[in-house]
């Protein structure tokens, strides 16, 4: 292993124990997206950053001087507060930061679930429950690295920031509050999880609504009215073209998945009667931001599509369907090109791990990854846990990764901002 005795020294005061342990006890927090338990996860991590003697900074954020701004990312979940949470290891320097989400979504059906999703349960090595790597063993795994280069007793020529946030599933108002109210670094790890690779660009996902007209009548004289419903599927057909042209040459990073930039409608609702002909269907969906594609761009190609199919329609030439941009807007983003945040934070994984450093990808969905790289902070993500349980009733980690991922981190910081 390739490491210093500073090195070896910190990477020897990463404790499983402790690891296993808070991502138990923070798990057992049902921190859903704009529920109280989101303040609850954020005043629990506090505690624990005090308990490593970082600076802390825990605030209410002003959420309407946030929803005021030209830039607010959007948001879904409702909510009444939402907590910032900073803890910085000394004064100056360079910092590194070091970024989780403590947002987790809803566990959706009980009856998928082997037990209660915010009981975490473990089975052999591996912990299961809502969050587990979505993402709150990346939470774990930055608290652990913070916790051994402590108790290593290394002094850092720079600083370490953690940032942990609320709100990353519904938009991102928790990262976007954070760096407005001035918290910056000159580098950001996201602990998301990214299945031992290293995700240096995100597509992003914009939501939307459609609304499609119709004419209501009685449904035994159905032809005298226009079905809203029927009405929708020329433009349900459209949508699915613009999805293929859209994914006809991705950005190299994303070329492995069959269709990184996903158009989806995830929810339709049309009429209030069974033997009404419905006058208004709402389809609500998302569609992909590719990578260096400004969503302005891929707004106006959605719109255009759908104004088009309504231009070639009898009716909808008439009564043309609106769309509008609801929810969460994740614009793309990317570590630059040649950063050396990548080199560092693989090279630390091959001398954490003796395994080989891990490949570079991007990921197909949107993340606070974007806001930092929007902020000017070199970002990636490396995280314990496979994305694809994320979201699901399976949602499981094994504490082996964020053990490596801890690791990891160790040497990630002790090479960017340390020691002295
Ligand atoms: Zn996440």
């Amino acid at each position: 292993m390739n490491t210093t005795p500073a090195e070896s020294a910190a990477l020897d005061a990463v404790d499983e124990g402790a690891i296993a342990e808070n991502l138990l006890e923070l798990l057992a927090i049902p921190s859903v997206t704009g529920s109280a338990a989101e303040s609850e996860a954020q005043h629990w991590l506090a505690e624990r950053l005090r308990r490593l003697g970082l600076d802390v900074d825990l605030w209410s954020m002003d959420l309407p001087a946030l929803q005021a701004d030209p830039d607010f990312p959007g948001s879904e979940a409702p909510r009444d507060e939402a907590w910032g949470l900073v803890g910085v290891t000394g004064d100056d320097g360079p910092t590194l930061i070091l970024q989780g989400h403590v947002d987790v979504v809803p566990p959706g059906d009980l009856g998928r679930w082997q037990g209660d999703p915010f009981t975490p349960r473990t089975v052999g090595r591996t912990v299961h429950g809502r969050g587990a790597c979505d993402m709150k063993a990346g939470v774990v795994a930055n608290l652990a690295a913070l916790a051994a280069i402590k108790a290593s007793g290394v002094q850092l020529r720079g600083r370490v920031a953690a940032h942990f946030v609320v709100s990353e599933e519904d938009g991102g108002l928790g990262a976007f509050g954070t760096l407005r109210r001035g918290h910056t670094g000159d580098a950001c790890v996201i602990t998301e999880p990214t299945s031992g690779k290293l995700v240096t660009a995100n597509a992003g996902a914009l939501t939307f609504r459609i609304e499609v007209p119709g004419q209501a009548t009685h449904a035994s004289t159905r032809e005298a009215g226009v079905s809203a419903i029927d009405a929708y599927l020329p433009i349900h057909r459209a949508l699915a073209r613009l999805e293929t042209v859209r994914n006809q040459t991705p950005d190299p990073l994303l070329a492995g998945y069959r269709v990184p930039y996903a158009l989806s409608v995830g929810k339709l609702s049309a009429g209030d009667w069974a033997s009404s002909v419905p006058d208004l269907l709402r389809a609500e969906g998302r569609i992909g931001v590719c990578v260096d594609e400004d969503p302005a761009a891929a707004r106006e190609q959605l719109e255009r599509c759908v104004a088009e199919t309504c231009a070639a329609d009898p009716w909808l030439r008439d009564h043309p369907a609106t769309v509008a941009w609801t929810g969460g807007q994740f614009a793309s983003g990317r570590l630059p090109v040649g950063d050396p945040l990548r080199g560092l934070v693989g090279d630390a994984y091959a001398d954490a791990t003796g395994r080989e450093a891990p490949v570079e990808s991007g990921a197909p969905y949107g993340s606070d990854l974007r806001l930092y790289a929007a902020a000017g902070v070199p970002t990636l993500q490396f995280g314990p846990g496979d994305v694809r349980l994320a979201h699901g009733p399976r949602e499981q980690v094994p504490l082996d990764e964020v053990v490596d991922v801890a690791r990891t981190l160790v040497l990630t910081v002790l090479r960017a901002v340390g020691p002295k």
